[in-house]
């Protein structure tokens, strides 16, 4: 089997919550896809329920896309520990730490049951499983750690 950098990673040695790069992957016109490990609580520690990871992806989805220029897809780890964020070009981990504090802060503040995008049987394939209830405690307590642009050393990303 191929080698899996994410697989290579001693998940034991990582401050969450983080965000760090993974990879550039440059196609071959030399267009370049950036792929981040948005890891929000830590490893074999902890691990947000499905129901209110299954509503920060859905509004991830659409307010990491309003503040990451390329913006591609955010998908969460079958683990349940965050999300890999995949972006055209190479932003900073500080500018994505930035958009995605940002986001959490408007899950836990503003973010209304009536704004979360696809949580009906027509847009979701299990949309029986949402907990915006979930989704706003675990983005306080994660906001509440802070956000850190380095996976190893706690450097937290202020405004
Ligand atoms: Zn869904």
């Amino acid at each position: 089997m191929g080698k899996v950098e994410s697989f290579e990673l001693d998940h034991t040695k990582v401050k969450a919550p983080y965000v760090r790069l993974i990879t550039v992957e440059e196609g071959a016109k030399g267009d370049k896809i950036s792929n981040f490990d948005l890891r929000l609580v830590q490893p074999n520690k902890n691990a947000i329920p499905t129901g209110g990871l299954h509503t920060i992806e859905h509004l991830l989805a659409g307010l990491l896309r309003d503040r990451i220029d390329g913006y591609i897809d955010c998908s969460p780890f079958g683990c349940r520990t965050g999300f890999h964020l995949l972006v055209w070009g190479n932003p900073s981990t500080t500018e994505v730490a930035k958009a995605l504090k940002e986001s959490l802060e408007e899950i836990r503040d503003n973010i209304q049951w009536k704004d979360v995008p696809g949580t009906t049987i027509e847009s979701c394939g299990n949309y029986r499983d949402h907990s915006l209830f979930s989704a706003k405690q675990w983005s306080r307590d994660i906001l509440a750690e802070g956000i850190s642009d380095d996976p190893f050393e706690r450097h937290v990303v202020e405004y």
